[in-house]
Order: C-alpha cells, then sequence, then structure tokens
C-alpha cells in the first residue's frame, strides 16, 4: 500500500490502525492520558485497545499511523529471559534503551511450560504476532 501526503488528513490527525491489502482503517484512537488518567493510552496504544482481541496473523498485514513519532517511555527494560521469545530488544538498545537479560531459568522453564500447555498452544503464538504454520 503506497502511503501519500493525500492522505495525511484522513489517518494522520490520530492514530490509525490500517489494513494494508486494503487500506480499511481497523481502528482509531487518540491521546487519553489525562482524560482516563492513564499511563499507557497515548495514541497508538489507545488505537490498539479500540481494535480489540484479533486472530494470530492480523498485525503482520496492519500499519501503525500516527500524528507524532511513538514514545520511547522508559530509559531501562530488565527482562526475565528470551529464550522463549526475542522482541523489540535490538530497536530498543538502538534507541539508546538499556536491556538488561536476567536469562533466568525458572521462568524460562514456565514460560515454555505454559507456551506447551492447554491455554499456551491457543494463544502464544497471538501474543507474539506469529502465525501458526
Ligand atoms: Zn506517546
Amino acid at each position: 500500500m503506497a502511503v501519500t501526503k493525500e492522505q495525511y488528513p484522513e489517518f494522520m490527525k490520530m492514530a490509525a490502525i490500517v489494513h494494508l491489502p486494503t487500506g480499511k482503517v481497523l481502528a482509531k484512537g487518540h491521546n487519553q492520558r489525562v482524560q482516563l488518567n492513564s499511563n499507557i493510552r497515548h495514541g497508538e496504544m489507545d488505537a490498539l485497545e479500540n481494535l480489540g482481541r484479533v486472530n494470530e496473523g492480523v498485525f503482520r498485514e496492519c500499519a501503525m499511523f500516527t500524528t507524532l513519532s511513538p514514545c520511547i517511555m522508559f530509559p531501562l527494560v530488565v527482562l526475565a529471559e528470551n529464550e522463549n521469545f526475542v522482541g523489540g530488544e535490538d530497536l530498543l538498545r538502538s534507541k539508546g534503551v538499556e536491556v538488561v537479560n536476567l536469562q533466568n531459568p525458572e521462568i524460562t522453564k514456565m514460560m515454555s511450560d505454559w507456551i506447551a500447555g492447554p491455554v499456551g498452544q491457543k494463544v502464544w503464538n497471538e501474543d507474539i504476532g506469529e502465525v501458526t504454520a
């Protein structure tokens, strides 16, 4: 999907989640930190909340449009382990965020057991944005 300046008035006065193959706006949001007394309802997070739960793989076909550059909210992120999943650690580091991995084997086992269990098998790929093979 080509994004043109002419689309800015529609998409860029808020955060919007757009389905790339069709151009359909799936959800919109705007900063509501003050209105909702919330630390997380930045525009893009509000759009995600308004979208609700979606099936695995949906986000791979979507783009987030925002008025402003997304916020880096913390200078330090500490994670218990990353053997089960590696997310955006390198991206965070590239933006100056310190990422500390505690490599805790108890948590690695707890998560791998949960992923292999009945609930994890149903929702893990959805959680990490992967599509079941
Ligand atoms: Zn923000």
